[in-house]
């Protein structure tokens, strides 16, 4: 078992390895404080994998409930929570039990906001089931539910208790979601490590996805290490992102992965970076080569002025400037301060 440790307010270790979600009783046992534990997953991945967590869990001597909601990011919002808040309470649930997400990114943000909140606060675990949630959403302690208005624009920062990534639940993925992933993988690659880009390049991910993964935490945890709360550092796991949240806007969120979405927007954002002699020419083609081994596409029809005003409504768009991050060469980032107004006139360079 490879395991890594993240220094936070309320530090918390990643445990990996293959077959892991057997053991998730004996794993979580000795950091529990109450003795009752709910699961909370969705109508995909509880089929698969509740039982095999459930009997883990009442082996370990816990009393075991479970809250499960339909699959999809559409399930992702207030009402969830409410449903989940409602289950705990009903169940007796008090401050010292905990709650086991059980699934992707979805049911992981969800059910970290519900013991974010439920009763101020109680513990949660992490089983990240997805490649994405594995990678990115399971680690740094972002929870939240997405409004009408946008996505994640509700939550918390909430420390997971331990976090249990079993590699073999990947065997259960569809080719579409494990590219999902593949995408925020390429990105690690593209902003922190050449070592693992190149890696991509030569081998097929799959069948190195124990190591991929634990470079993927390693390179996350040393971010949120730094600065959880998003003041400089972190910043840079958004490369891609500004344009890839505007792609998927632009499509109303259906239709498209974030995998694809940000794929498209690091091609962009480099390309253009490129073309403004900050990026070395070759860097982007390099990474559309990456994106289309991993079943990837490279373009959108999404026009550049939708993403740019997409992605000057974003969250994280302040005052009159964005930032932007950018690649010194594969492996180095760094983020730059654009004007907003001069958000469109630098992604255009990527069609000259
Ligand atoms: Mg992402």
């Amino acid at each position: 078992m490879k395991t890594l440790n993240v220094k936070s307010v309320r530090s918390y270790d990643i445990h990996i390895e293959r077959g892991l979600i057997s053991r998730c009783g004996e794993i979580i046992k000795p950091l529990a404080r109450g003795g009752k534990a709910m699961i909370v997953s969705d109508t995909n991945v509880y089929p698969i994998y509740g039982d095999t967590v459930k009997k883990s869990l009442e082996h370990s001597g816990f009393e075991v409930s479970t809250h499960i909601f339909p699959a999809g990011e559409a399930s992702k919002q207030l009402s969830t929570i409410a449903e989940i808040y409602n289950s705990l309470a009903d169940n007796g649930f008090s401050r010292k039990d905990f709650i086991v997400a059980l699934g992707g990114g979805v049911t992981g943000d969800m059910a970290g906001f519900a013991a974010a909140t439920y009763q101020r606060g109680i513990d949660f675990v992490q089983i990240p089931t997805s490649l994405l949630s594995q990678v990115d959403s399971s680690v740094g302690s972002k929870t939240g539910v997405d409004i009408k208005q946008g996505k994640n624009l509700v939550g918390a920062f909430w420390q997971p208790s331990v976090v249990i990534i079993d590699p073999d639940t990947l065997n259960t993925l569809t080719p579409e979601f494990f590219a999902d992933g593949m995408a925020e993988v390429i990105k690690y690659g593209c902003i922190k490590s050449l070592p693992l880009f190149e890696r991509l390049e030569q081998e097929n991910a799959a069948d190195i996805i124990e190591e991929i993964i634990y470079d993927c935490v390693s390179i996350k945890r040393d971010v949120v290490e730094r600065d959880e709360h998003e003041a400089g550092e972190r910043m840079l796991l958004n490369f891609g992102h500004t344009l890839g949240h505007s792609i998927e806007k632009a499509y109303g969120y259906t239709g498209i992965t974030h995998g694809q979405a940000v794929g498209v927007g690091m091609v962009i954002i480099t390309r253009a970076s490129e073309t403004a002699g900050i990026t070395p020419s070759g860097t982007t083609e390099r990474i559309e080569n990456l994106l289309k081994k991993y079943n990837l596409p490279i373009t959108d029809k999404t026009p550049l002025d939708e993403m740019a005003s997409g992605a000057l409504g974003d969250k994280k768009a302040s005052g009159d400037s964005i930032n932007i991050v950018l690649l010194n060469k594969i492996g180095d980032s760094f983020t730059k301060k654009l004007k907003k107004t001069e958000l469109l006139g630098f992604i255009s360079k990527s069609e000259l």
